[in-house]
């Protein structure tokens, strides 16, 4: 008998997603799946979105080797280019597109002595302060890449620092600033990630570029309540217990009883990504109704109190988050980003639906 804790992936909610995100940006965009498409299964998600997305994106080579290899014909785009020259050979082979985010990367393009098949997206640090060329610093790149004869197109890239503030004027900067600096460059301009895609219409373009709202999280609060949540991360109640008021439990004893307490122990721990550091007081659902985390996450167990739901009890379904429980406000207790927590889940299986 398996331990019952289990992710459910809900493959229409991941399509309804991608539909509304290429909607409200118009134009094409890539779906992004990288980090095991943020914990939901990088291959099934992107056979589920084959032939609707009109390509996918990943961080790294080897992700996009892997997504090949599970029978993705659709354009890929490594996000993070290529380490080593011999890399452009597998781009070639397997008709791979890649972000060019320094200069290291463009000399890699520049010798080698392939047939010219490579799609570049060139990339433009507007702001973000991370990767990317200059802004200064992109018309020649991008003429030295036409003037390589390596590649079939370029495409201009940047990425947004601050997208989900959307009262900041960080964003606006950006767009201004990419805008003046490629406006002579002839090419496709890509700039939206989810946040851009949500909150700054003047930012769509060619192509966007969403990740975290595929999968049903709005990367700001209350960004557009038509996501739908694609994974629902659940356990079940597998022993109950009462503590008496002044009752501590587990370790370090967090949590102690102000009034007697039913709990439950659920069969998850942090060795399945969810956050040890989560309080008491975390949202959990139980058989459909709201309840709380109580006591420190153990590595294979958790407590949570049932005391106000009598019809509870060994059996009955947790949901960590899903539907019910945002995978949002798990994040916000912790302080983190559902980026995180999604991209954790690991131990528990993922079963499609
Ligand atoms: N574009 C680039 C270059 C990225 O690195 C990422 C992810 O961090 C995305 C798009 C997708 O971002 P998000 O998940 O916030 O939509």
């Amino acid at each position: 008998m398996s331990r019952p804790s289990i992710a459910h992936i809900d493959l229409d909610a991941l399509r309804h997603n991608y539909r509304l995100a290429r909607n409200i940006h118009g134009g094409r965009a890539l779906a992004v799946m990288k980090a095991n498409a943020y914990g939901h299964g990088a291959g099934p998600c992107a056979l589920a979105l084959e032939g609707i997305a009109d390509g996918f994106a990943v961080a790294f080579l080897e992700e996009a080797v892997a997504l090949r290899e599970a029978g993705i014909r659709s354009p890929i785009l490594v996000l993070e280019g290529v380490f080593a020259g011999q890399d452009i050979a597998t781009l070639e082979l397997l008709d791979l597109w890649t972000v060019v985010h320094h200069e290291e990367q463009l000399r890699m393009i520049e010798l080698h002595e392939g047939v010219p098949r490579i799609g570049v997206w060139l990339k433009a640090d507007s702001g973000m302060g991370r990767a990317g060329f200059a802004l200064q610093e992109m018309p020649a790149a991008h003429a030295r890449l036409l003037a390589s004869g390596k590649v079939t197109e370029v495409t201009l890239m940047t990425h947004f620092a601050r997208a989900d503030e959307p009262d900041h004027s960080a964003t606006l900067h950006q767009i201004t600033a990419f805008d003046a600096a490629t406006s002579t460059l002839q090419g496709d301009r890509s700039l939206c990630n989810s946040a851009g895609v949500l909150g700054w219409p003047r930012a769509c373009r060619d192509w966007a570029r969403p990740g975290i709202m595929l999968y049903g999280a709005d990367p700001m609060p209350a960004a557009n309540s038509s996501l739908r949540p694609v994974m629902t991360l659940e356990s079940q109640v597998f022993a109950t217990r009462w503590l008496q008021t002044g009752e501590p439990l587990g370790y370090g004893a967090t949590f102690v009883a102000t009034r007697p307490t039913r709990v439950g122990l659920v069969a998850i721990g942090y060795a399945d990504g969810y956050p040890r550091v989560a309080p008491n007081g975390t949202p959990v659902a139980v058989d459909g109704h709201a309840t709380r985390l109580v006591g420190r996450v153990s590595m294979d167990m958790l407590t949570v109190d049932l005391s106000d739901l009598p019809a509870t009890g060994i059996g009955s379904r947790v949901e960590l988050w899903g539907a019910q429980v945002g995978v949002n406000d798990v994040a916000r207790r912790v302080g983190t980003v559902s980026y995180e927590l999604l991209c954790n889940v690991k131990r528990v299986p993922l079963a499609y639906r």
